[in-house]
């Protein structure tokens, strides 16, 4: 199998399985209760927390919660945050995931802005300061596009934020892992991510970083194996926003992820990625028949989408004819494709798994498809 589908979620390196099967094997409920298994178990997702802050140069580890992807870390920060009457802006490079919980809100009476993008598919500054109301209270935007991928610069939408007393929600689940993310310098407030993606670790698990300034009311209730006799949540970080049994397994894979990306280094990752798939994009380029809506001459993740004849039957015959994994569709971004003025496309995302003979080998056979 060639997989070419990283940007929806990756295959795992050996010591993420090893890590994970370790910790079913050895099973405990982390924070509940006395007994030396579950404190080992509670002392692991600490240690994964600290990882985390260290990764992301987030304030605290306590203010890092585990949640089950980047959506779900999505619905904290806008569900717990935003309140009837007041303002919310967000881009129209954005993943239903951001997307739908906005206009969710808005049939419940928050205002949302849309800003577009500009002819360069960036969010400019002053894209988003022309959208500033007295009522804004928060700006929500991705990193990067899953269709267009190129990076946007959030270091400066955040110090506008910041500026004009916004919370700055990002979207950073096709990024982590292989851009550096610094939450302190960007002035982010709530960073949203999938584990299962760059960061290599298992599906089933995200990461909700929140800054100090950003106080969330919980969606979500249950036990936390503290408190137990209080009949709210409390007041304190993580236990606030975890109700319920954490992903042990994941979160261990997780710790040993994070290892190995450090290990490894985030340049080297990225520049791995980034020479897969620039190589194959030039080469696309040369396709008479199809439409590259992509540019790794731009800083980007290493993504790569067209729009031929036909993409899902292209994707389909790809993997069913020569085992080559792709998506294609929609992407689950509906307003990107109002940019590229077409409605479905087909996206290959590479990771360092990947190798160049991998790219030729798929070359050959796009030659012979399109
Ligand atoms: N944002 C973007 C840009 C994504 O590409 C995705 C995953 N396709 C998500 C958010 C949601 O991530 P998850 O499915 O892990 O919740």
């Amino acid at each position: 199998m060639i997989y070419f589908d990283n940007a929806a979620t990756t295959l795992k390196p050996h010591c993420v399985i090893e890590a994970v099967s370790s910790s079913l094997a050895n099973t405990a409920n982390s924070n509940r209760g006395m007994n030396y298994v579950s404190l080992l178990a509670a002392s692991k997702i600490y240690a994964t927390r600290v990882a985390i802050s260290n990764f992301f140069n987030a304030p605290k580890a306590n203010r890092v919660i585990f949640t089950s992807g980047a959506t779900t870390s999505l619905n904290f920060a806008l569900f717990g945050y935003l309140k009837p009457g007041d303002h919310v802006i967000s881009t129209n490079l954005e993943h239903n995931s951001v997307l739908r919980p906005l206009y969710h809100l808005k049939k419940n009476g928050v205002e949302l802005d849309i800003a577009l993008a500009d002819k360069h598919h960036y969010i400019t500054p002053d894209i988003i300061k022309n959208l500033i109301k007295s009522n804004t209270k928060m700006v929500v935007m991705t990193h990067a596009s899953n269709v267009l991928a190129h990076v946007q610069n959030i270091a400066e939408i955040g110090k506008l934020c910041r500026e004009n007393n916004l919370l700055f929600v990002v979207d950073a689940a096709q990024t982590a892992g292989l851009v550096n993310i610094d939450m302190h310098s960007m002035h982010i407030d709530a960073l949203c991510l999938s584990a299962h993606k760059s960061l290599l670790a298992p599906q089933g698990l995200g990461i909700l970083c929140l800054s100090e300034n950003i106080n969330l009311e919980p969606i979500l209730f249950g036990g936390t194996g503290s408190n137990t006799f209080e009949r709210d949540m409390g007041t304190y970080y993580p236990d606030l926003l975890e109700a319920g049994t954490q992903n042990g397994p994941a979160i261990a894979g997780l710790n040993a992820s994070l290892k190995y990306i450090n290990d490894l280094g985030i340049d080297h990752l990225y520049s791995v990625c980034h020479e897969l798939a620039d190589t194959f994009e030039r080469e696309l380029r040369k396709f008479p028949n199809i439409v590259v809506h992509t540019d790794q001459q731009k800083f980007s993740a290493p993504i790569v989408t067209f729009t031929s004849d036909d993409s899902n039957d292209l994707s389909m015959r790809l993997s069913e004819e020569f085992d080559i994994i792709t998506r294609s569709g929609g992407l689950c971004a509906p307003l990107v494709h109002d940019i590229l003025g077409h409605n479905g496309l087909i996206r290959f995302s590479f990771s360092h798994f990947n190798t160049l003979d991998q790219v030729e080998t798929t070359l050959d056979v796009l030659k012979k498809l399109l």
